[in-house]
């Protein structure tokens, strides 16, 4: 269909899909599902020294991971591609060549030494760093001469010295820019690789994208890619600038304040319906209260009205929860799945009986918040756990606590149902007769079956250990405790 949204998500291929960079591409993505628009791919790849092979692959994993399917780009083609910058080199020199016909832009015999210089002194005079034109009107004699001196030259965009150029953001309103604080950048470097400003403004114009909706560290460009749009006589799309995404500290979003790849999410246990659902929410909303939405409800919702001006802030106990949710809300049968590979990647859960683990999982389902945490919940299961010293000390400060070990020992042992029902009826009577209150009357066994203080539910994770491991463990515990006090 002519004259249909069509958005994009162009990032540079220099390393993972960032956090950042997915909010991106799902709010591109959600604008193009709602009004039945097409998503492009397109990769910036033309930062040779930094752009790799791998991360391409590696973006393209991550976005197929979170289900933000393209309907153009790498994978996939179109009657818009190649999709990938450096396929494209011919149509950047191409209107390189029209705009210095056209006086818009001009060569420039610099090499990067003296640029390098020229900045350097500018700043230990406290001067803006900025071209300063020298090339701007040279001579035909004057470029022989450097020709022959064997540069290459570069193409300079000419920018205009005067005047305002507006960026109307859909977001942030109408921006300006005084002119004259730009530098006449370059557009076509002495390799022939374009500049990122030169090659968006043409891959935006030839793959007919409407909508430019991109993070607000792209909103300086903007001007710029404008001037560009103008000199070449092309339509100037829409642009959206989504906000800042901050850490608790309110400085950006970075390394240090934790995971920021999707990838490390994906491997450390998130499900891709999570991530969607936080993402969203860092600047967009509803309304004031709702937080959790499907997919489907977020295509049917999403709009760029309600994206916010201000900074989101990450929060990853939100994220956490979130998933929490995710998990709760799963299919059993889904969440072995999902919970597997972590339990085989520590070696401890080889061979394992499936229908078991359904049972298991259904215990830790409540619990869990990310799945890698199925390992720490369930590892009692699969190997003695130590408990710290310090832990067993303060459990087995009283003479009863071990006694609660010996008896639970010798009742379990003569059990002959060894179902949660009988265990559970027992060990509450055992309590009883002591007179202690379950929560402490238990503890000890909890400690000694499980390791931990906090674990799942106790008398399913006895029946679902067997009797055999219970009393191992439980045999254990006491010689540890007698020897300890
Ligand atoms: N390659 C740019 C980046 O990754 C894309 C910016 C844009 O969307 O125009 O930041």
């Amino acid at each position: 269909m002519e004259n249909s949204v069509r958005v994009r998500f162009a990032p540079s291929p220099t390393g993972y899909l960032h956090v950042g960079g997915a909010r991106t591409a799902l709010y591109n993505w959600l604008f193009a599902r709602h009004v039945k628009g097409d998503f492009i791919l397109r990769i910036e790849d033309t930062d040779k020294s930094r752009s790799t092979n791998e991360a391409i692959g590696e973006i393209i994993k991550s976005l197929r991971w979170l289900g933000l399917s393209w309907d153009e780009g790498p994978e996939v083609d179109g009657k818009y591609g190649p999709y990938r910058q450096t396929e494209r080199l011919d149509l950047y020199a191409q209107e390189a060549k029209r705009l210095l016909e056209n006086e818009k832009a001009y060569l420039c015999y610099c090499n990067p030494e003296e640029l390098k210089e020229r900045r350097e002194l500018a700043l230990k005079e406290k001067r803006t760093p900025k071209y300063d034109g020298r090339c701007r009107n040279l001579s035909p004699e004057e470029k022989i001469a450097f020709e022959k001196e064997g540069r290459k030259a570069a193409i300079r965009f000419n920018c205009p010295k005067e005047g305002e150029t507006a960026v109307d953001d859909l977001i942030r309103g109408r921006v300006e820019f005084k002119n004259e604080a730009l530098d006449d950048f370059i557009i076509l470097r002495a390799d022939g690789f374009p500049t990122y400003n030169f090659a968006a403004v043409m891959d935006d114009h030839l793959m007919k994208i409407t909508h430019v909706i991109r993070g607000e560290d792209h909103l300086p460009n903007t001007p710029k890619q404008i001037l560009i749009y103008q000199a070449l006589e092309y339509e100037v799309p829409a642009f959206a600038h989504l906000p800042m995404i901050l850490g608790s500290d309110k400085k950006p979003l970075s390394k240090r304040h934790g995971a920021t790849s999707i990838e490390e999410f994906r491997k450390n246990g998130y499900l891709p319906e999570a991530m969607i659902n936080y993402l969203v929410l860092l600047g967009w909303s509803y309304d004031e209260k709702t937080t959790l939405f499907s997919v489907d409800e977020l295509i049917e919702k999403f709009s760029i009205e309600r994206v916010s001006k201000n900074p989101a802030v990450w929060d990853p106990a939100k994220l956490e929860w979130m998933n929490g949710h995710y998990i709760r809300q799963m299919f059993v049968e889904e969440l072995v799945d999902k919970v597997l590979p972590f339990l085989e990647s520590t070696g401890l859960a080889k061979g394992i009986n499936r229908e078991w683990l359904k049972q298991v999982v259904i215990l830790a389902q409540e619990r869990m918040k990310i799945l890698s945490e199925i390992v720490d919940w369930t590892d009692f299961f699969f190997k003695d756990v130590e408990t710290e010293e310090k832990e067993l000390r303060e459990v087995f400060s009283t003479p009863e606590a071990l006694r609660v070990l010996g008896l639970a020992r010798d009742k379990l042992k003569e059990l002959q149902e060894f179902k949660k029902a009988e265990i559970e009826k027992i060990l509450r009577m055992l309590c009883e007769d002591m007179n202690l209150k379950p929560a402490k009357g238990l503890q000890p066994i909890r400690v000694a079956i499980t390791g931990r203080k906090v674990s799942l539910p106790l008398f399913e994770s006895i029946e679902l250990l067997g009797k055999e491991k219970t009393l191992a463990k439980l045999d254990k515990t006491i010689e540890t405790v007698k020897q300890l006090f």
